[in-house]
């Protein structure tokens, strides 16, 4: 059993780039690099807004917003933070368009499967099951005038690691535009969005990891300016159990992680938590599906990694994107 954790390569790239400030947030290591502009004023707002959103958004941490909405399910409505109804609002947005793929009341499915805990398990098939009928988004319940969530039935429970992180970068965002701050690289666990341009004027090169190769290990690249990136894929976080690998993103059809020939899902948006949604979206969808609701959302681009080392990339991705390990074919 084995679980891997991205630590202590983000720790390395940051001892690179001695601009840049990291702090362990949000689940993960959150790294912005501010190059020639960076104060302690702003890497403080910035840092202290990260702080605040995990405070309102984590599941692990005791007496956060979800938390509460979680401990209250089938009892009462909780009131939450403005910022919590919002990415509630787009968590429901995306469970729509994926048809219940993408859905923020996985809760209990992440639980009893723990992978990228210390304690990962496969649930029994009857605990599945039984699991499976809690996870339904339309009984989550926003009151909008009241500004009140709930969940309607006993032991559900909402889980928001599939967008939390892309909405925080776009806080980051609003942040740095307030501040006039002309370049950034806002890497939040993976979930990056490259502000700006380079101070050449050129646009940022952001590397696509090789799902099949150590972290860190890249199998071409991205050229894009104010963008985020984002890839959901099968080696973020994943179990080895008797063997066999077990990675994060399930199933809510049938309750196991999904295996459907993608090894990685890369979305190029222009707001971060459409890039983390549909990451995780177009992933659970498989590639069909999957491509499908990407092309009907303009300007959104995708490259997406198949097991047989095929890539196949939409129009938009595909003129961004230089593919640099040759053991991958890049497919027209
Ligand atoms: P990462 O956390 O590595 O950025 P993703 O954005 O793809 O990766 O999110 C995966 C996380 O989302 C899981 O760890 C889990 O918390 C949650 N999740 C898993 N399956 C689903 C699903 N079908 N719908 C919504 N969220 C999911
Ligand atoms: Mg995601």
């Amino acid at each position: 059993m084995l679980v891997l954790f991205p630590v202590c390569l983000y720790l390395l790239a940051c001892t690179e780039a001695p601009e840049a400030q990291a702090e362990l947030v949000l689940g993960t290591v959150c790294t912005i690099n501010l190059y020639e502009e960076g104060s302690p004023q702003v890497y403080g707002t910035l840092f202290s807004r990260l702080r605040a959103i995990e405070t309102t958004m984590s599941v692990t941490m005791a007496d956060t917003a979800v938390d509460r909405i979680n401990q209250n399910a089938g009892i009462q409505p909780v009131p939450v933070p403005p910022d919590l109804i919002e990415v509630l609002d787009q968590a429901i947005r995306y469970a729509v368009l994926s048809e219940g793929a993408f859905d923020p009341t996985v809760g209990p499915l992440v639980q009893r499967w723990a992978i990228g805990s210390e304690h990962p398990r496969i649930p029994e098939p009857a605990e599945i099951e039984a699991t499976l009928s809690l996870i339904n988004w339309q009984d989550l319940v926003i009151d909008h005038d009241a500004a009140t969530v709930f969940l309607r039935r006993s032991g559900m429970a909402l889980d928001l690691g599939a967008i939390a992180k892309g909405y925080a970068a776009d806080e980051m965002v609003k942040i740095l535009q307030n501040a006039r701050i002309k370049r950034a690289i806002i890497d939040l666990g993976g979930n990056i969005f490259a502000y700006g341009a380079k101070q050449n004027g050129l646009p940022w090169r952001i590397g696509v990891q090789n799902p099949l190769d150590a972290r860190g290990t890249y199998l071409g690249v991205l050229a894009v300016q104010h963008k985020s990136v984002v890839t959901s894929g099968v080696y973020e976080r994943y179990a080895e159990i008797n063997g066999k690998r077990y990675h994060h993103i399930l199933s809510t059809q049938d309750g196991y992680p999904v295996y459907n020939g993608l090894l990685s899902v890369t979305i190029i948006a222009d707001h971060s938590i459409d890039a983390d949604a549909l990451s995780t979206s177009v992933f659970a969808l498989g590639y069909e599906k999957g491509r499908a609701l990407v092309e009907s959302l303009n300007p959104i681009e995708a490259i997406f990694v198949f097991e047989d080392k095929r890539i196949q990339c939409t129009s938009g991705a595909l003129a961004w994107f230089t593919l640099s390990d040759s053991q991958f074919s890049l497919m027209p």
